[in-house]
C-alpha cells in the first residue's frame, strides 16, 4: 500500500502506535504540537542527534527497513553510552520518497521499537515529510548523574588506553555486503549493540578519566581523546582485539586486518582511559556483569598531539585520523 493511499496523519498513527511502552512518564507525548517531560530528577540531561541518509549510511538493496530503524536509533544509544547515560526519549524525524509503501515504513519503526524496547527508550515525537530519498534524523535524550559524566576530556599521562569487546566487525561486515562476499558476519554492521550497561559501568567505577564511543575507527577517536585532553597516546597494533571474521574478510578484499579496525569504524565498541593498576579489576567486573571482554590497547603519553602505532614488527610510526570524514576529499 502506498502512503498517500492513507496520507500523512493516518501513517504518524500508525507509526507512533505502542511507542512509550517503557511506562516511564510522559506529561504530553505524540498528538501535540511538542512533548511536555519532566527534567531528569538528580541528573543532568543528555541530548544527542544523529542522521542517517539514503546511499550515504546505507544502502536499501544491502539493508533491510528493519535493520536501517534499528541502526538509526542505536547510533544515538551509543553516544548517550559513551557519556556514561542512559537513554530515555527519542524524536524521530523521517524523510520519506513519494512511492515508500506503508509496510516498508512499518518495517523501520518494527526495527526501531524493538530497539527502543531492549534499551528502555521511548519514542515521543518527531516530523514525518517527503524526500528525494529516505533520511532519518534520530534525536535522543539520555541522563546521567552529574557525578558520573564521563568526557572526551580527562585522560591523564600514564592513562592506558581500554577498549570494550573487539573492533573491526563492523566495516568487515560492510564488506561483505560491498563486495558480495559469500561470507557470514554482517550483524555487527547491520544491527550494532551499543554499550549502555558496560558505560554506566565504566561510569560508576569512579575510575574512568575519560570516555569516547568508536563510531569512525579507533585512529580517529584516539585523536578525538587525545584533542580533548591535551595529550599525546601510543596505540600497540598487537594488542587491538580483532572481529573473528576481521582476518578472513581482510583476507578476501586484499587489506591489513587491523585497518579494519583503525580505520573502518562504527564498531560503536567504547573506549576508554584509567590508570593502569584498575584495568585488572575493571576486567573482572565488566566480564561478570556484561559478558564484555576489556583490552588495553595503549596509552596516553604527556606529549600533547603525538599519536603514534607501534605495528606488529616493532616499528612505531606516526597514526593518521583518517576516520570517515563526509566531506574528506573524494579520492
Ligand atoms: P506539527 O504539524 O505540529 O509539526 P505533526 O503533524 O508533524 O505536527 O506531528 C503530529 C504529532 O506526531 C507530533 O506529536 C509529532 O511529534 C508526532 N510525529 C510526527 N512524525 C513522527 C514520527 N515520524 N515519529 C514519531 N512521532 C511523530
Ligand atoms: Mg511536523
Amino acid at each position: 500500500m502506498l502512503i498517500k493511499e492513507i496520507g500523512e496523519f493516518e501513517l504518524i498513527k500508525r507509526m507512533s502506535a505502542g511507542l512509550n511502552a517503557t511506562g516511564r512518564p510522559v506529561i504530553a507525548g505524540i498528538g501535540d504540537d511538542a512533548a511536555v517531560l519532566h527534567p531528569p530528577e538528580g541528573k543532568v540531561q543528555l541530548v544527542t542527534t544523529d542522521m542517517l541518509v539514503e546511499n550515504v549510511h546505507f544502502r536499501l538493496n544491502t539493508a533491510s527497513p528493519f535493520q536501517i530503524g534499528w541502526r538509526s536509533l542505536a547510533v544515538n544509544i551509543s553516544d548517550i553510552a559513551a557519556m556514561g547515560g542512559e537513554p530515555t526519549y527519542a524524536f524521530i524525524s523521517i524523510g520519506l520518497p513519494r512511492d515508500a509503501t506503508v509496510e516498508f515504513v512499518d518495517e523501520i519503526y518494527s526495527g526501531m521499537r524493538k530497539i527502543a524496547e531492549a534499551y528502555s527508550v521511548d519514542i515521543v515525537g518527531g516530523d514525518t515529510v517527503s524526500a528525494p530519498q529516505l533520511v532519518i534524523n534520530v534525536a535522543l535524550l539520555g541522563e546521567v548523574e552529574a557525578e558520573n559524566l564521563l568526557l572526551r576530556s580527562g585522560a591523564k599521562a600514564g592513562d592506558v588506553l581500554v577498549v570494550t569487546g573487539d573492533l573491526g566487525g563492523s566495516d568487515a561486515g560492510l564488506n561483505i555486503l560491498e563486495h558480495n562476499l559469500t561470507v557470514e558476519g554482517t550483524e555487527k554492521h547491520l544491527t550494532p549493540t551499543p554499550r549502555v550497561r558496560e558505560g554506566r559501568l565504566l561510569a560508576k567505577s569512579g575510575y574512568v578519566t575519560s570516555m569516547i564511543d568508536i563510531s569512525d575507527g579507533l585512529a580517529s577517536e584516539v585523536h578525538h581523546i587525545c584533542q580533548e585532553s591535551g595529550a599525546g597516546a601510543k596505540i600497540y597494533m598487537k594488542d587491538i582485539p580483532l572481529s573473528h571474521n576481521v582476518r578472513r574478510v581482510a583476507k578476501l578484499i586484499s587489506k591489513k586486518p587491523h585497518d579494519l579496525a583503525l580505520y573502518g569504524g562504527e564498531d560503536f565498541e567504547l573506549l576508554f582511559t584509567c590508570q593502569p593498576d584498575k584495568v585488572p579489576s575493571l576486567a573482572k567486573k565488566m566480564l561478570e556483569n556484561c559478558d564484555t571482554s576489556l583490552t588495553a590497547v595503549g596509552q596516553i603519553i604527556g606529549v600533547s598531539g603525538s599519536i603514534t602505532i607501534e605495528d606488529t614488527l616493532g616499528n612505531t610510526i606516526s597514526l593518521g585520523p583518517r576516520g570517515y570524514d563526509h566531506f574528506a576529499p573524494s579520492s
